[in-house]
């Protein structure tokens, strides 16, 4: 990667570094925050590791995970380097945004809808933020130990679908063996990581199947869970993960769109296409963005009105 080598020396000549991503941490973000986070300090940098939100429970496999900490606005944080990693904007940082203002900030990203936000950008298509971390960690010489390389696994496992989506490459199967070398129980992380599931999880996933609806002229299959369904079954936003690549197994789909009322007024969306159809655009409608086969977006629109824009756009 070009931009490696700058990036490197930038990092050598800071001692007190930052590490952001996205608000509601998904197993890429986290797991190459922290691998990075743990791989700079092992070459001496003072690294913290700073989140808005909390680390979902399904990972708490993961050592170190108390090297994350929450953000907190009243605080004062002293350093001069920021790394984002994941982040398509600096808008999806959320609160720690605030900590790019007058600091030099480079951006580790993946996502074709990135802004290119920071001083400096690594931005490129990879199946993984955390496959460019590893590549990075590689180029400068930072020996990866079994604590990063399962961080490492759990955000490729994430962003490929355990590896089913066409984003994966010979070279992330590489590097999916040599973290095995070093030690990653595969079966594990997968089985805690992506198959285990509360029963709310479990329960809202049913609902969605249940009741989802179908545009045979759009190809469109899609839901909307209130947060009235939410509270009924005591889930958490987490609790939804997952569903809207399941939607998309309907034989004759081609876009799955899955709403969640996150509070009332505000709702997230996501979405993912089996072949074509380019959801980063759709969802760039509503200041979302992600990949071609799978994107997100916040709105503040009615749940109905979302749905009749997308159907429209296809
Ligand atoms: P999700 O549907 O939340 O699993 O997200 C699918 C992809 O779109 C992921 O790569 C996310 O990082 C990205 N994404 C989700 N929400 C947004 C957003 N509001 N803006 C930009 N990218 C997003
Ligand atoms: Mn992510
Ligand atoms: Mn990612």
């Amino acid at each position: 990667m070009r931009e490696f080598l700058e990036i490197r020396d930038k990092i050598l000549e800071s001692d007190n570094i930052v590490v952001v991503s996205h608000v509601n941490p998904d197993g890429d973000a986290i797991g190459s925050g922290l691998a990075l986070t743990l791989g700079l300090r092992k070459i001496g940098k003072k690294v913290r590791f700073i989140l808005q939100d909390k680390y979902p429970d399904n990972i708490s496999y993961l050592k170190d995970l108390k090297s994350i900490e929450q953000y907190d606005e009243t605080k004062e944080y002293d350093f001069n380097l920021v790394i984002c990693v994941d982040g398509a904007t600096d808008d999806r940082l959320g609160a720690t945004k605030a900590l790019l203002k007058n600091r030099f900030v480079i951006n580790f990203d993946h996502h074709i809808s990135n802004t290119m936000y920071g001083d400096l950008n690594c931005v490129t298509e990879i199946s993984s933020t955390s496959e460019l971390i590893y590549k990075f960690l590689k180029f400068c010489g930072i020996e990866i130990d079994i604590d990063m390389a399962e961080a490492l696994y759990t955000g490729l496992v994430n962003d490929t679908g355990n590896f089913t989506h066409n984003n994966v490459t010979t070279e992330t199967f590489e590097m999916a063996s040599e973290l095995k070398r070093v030690g990653v129980d595969n079966s594990k992380i997968v089985r805690e990581f992506f198959n285990t599931k509360t029963l709310a999880a479990i329960k809202l996933l049913g609902k969605a199947m249940y009741d989802m609806e179908y545009s045979e002229e759009k190809k469109l299959v899609y839901y909307f869970m209130s947060r009235a369904e939410l509270d009924r079954f005591n889930g958490r936003k987490e609790d939804t993960e997952g569903i809207v690549e399941r939607l998309i197994a309907l034989k004759e789909a081609e876009v799955s769109l899955f709403l969640r009322e996150d509070k009332v007024g505000v709702i997230k969306g996501s979405m993912r296409s089996k072949h074509d159809v380019d959801v980063n655009e759709i969802a760039s409608i509503f200041n979302g963005g992600g990949h071609r086969k799978a994107a997100g977006f916040t709105s503040e629109l009615p749940a109905e009105e979302i749905i009749k824009i997308v159907l429209e756009k296809l």
